[in-house]
């Protein structure tokens, strides 16, 4: 049986007097479910301290080397030091803004790796490739570039998360029948590798995730959990997405 995961995505987004507050008013909703926090590197340590141990942290990134003269970046192993436990790589804002191809993500999954992060590996198609029906396409494109770097057995320590880009920011979310669909996609190229592994994998589900709809897409046979935006800053309204989260087991 998989835990459901439930991530929270900060962004770009965050003061010490809105974790503070953020925490102040969140109520841990279950047991039954990973909640993990993936606020700016910097805040890590507040946000750590000010939930006492409840929540997971995560960062948003990590470069690809452990050190060295890359001006801006933090490594993995830096991400770890600091408390972090996961680590989204491949979000489609930094392929998109930041240049990463699927080379540069392979690179950053393995770093994660390497430091002991669980990668959160996130793939997902343009609104273009979904229209061109080359939305599968994409997804296992960015899926064997990792794997092919990696292989297949670090995915039972990993999580994938299915982000239609389309979906993002958007306040459009997938059908639960388009996400249960990719999900199994997903879930049967790794089967094709390894059995185990795609039985033991996490394969969360992001793009306007509220709690109106989070149910219906957690309770999809291959959908464990989410990665969530916008409705993780609000702390009843994601209290309320890992409730779902729990209840969609
Ligand atoms: C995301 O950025 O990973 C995301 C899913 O954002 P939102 O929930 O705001 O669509």
């Amino acid at each position: 049986m998989r835990r459901a995961l439930v991530a929270a995505n900060w962004k770009m987004n965050a003061s010490v007097a809105a974790i503070d507050a953020f925490v102040r008013a969140w109520q841990q909703p279950s047991s039954d479910v990973d909640v993990v926090f993936c606020p700016p590197l910097g805040y890590l340590d507040r946000l750590g301290s000010a939930f006492a141990g409840d929540v997971h942290l995560g960062v948003q990134d990590v470069g690809v080397e452990a050190k060295g003269a890359f001006t801006g970046e933090h490594s993995a192993e830096m991400a770890a030091d600091l408390g972090a436990a996961y680590c989204i790589v491949g979000h489609s804002e930094r392929r998109a803004m930041h240049g990463e191809d699927d080379a540069v993500v392979a690179g950053k999954f393995r770093a994660a790796l390497r430091a002991g992060l669980m990668p959160v590996l996130c793939v997902g198609e343009t609104l273009a490739e979904r229209r061109a029906g080359d939305a599968k396409e994409t997804v296992l494109r960015q899926l064997d570039a990792v794997l092919n770097d990696s292989g297949a057995a670090p995915f039972a320590d990993a999580a994938v998360a299915y982000e239609p880009v389309w979906a993002i920011g958007t306040g459009v979310t997938a059908s639960p029948e388009q996400a249960a669909e990719m999900h199994a996609t997903i879930r049967q190229r790794l089967a094709a590798e390894d059995a185990d592994v795609a039985t033991a994998v996490r394969i969360v589900y992001g793009g306007s995730v509220k709690a109106a709809n989070a149910l219906a897409l957690f309770a999809q046979v291959d959908i464990d959990g989410g990665l969530v935006g916008g409705a993780s800053l609000d702390p009843h309204e994601f209290a309320a997405i890992c409730a779902a989260a729990g209840a969609g087991q």
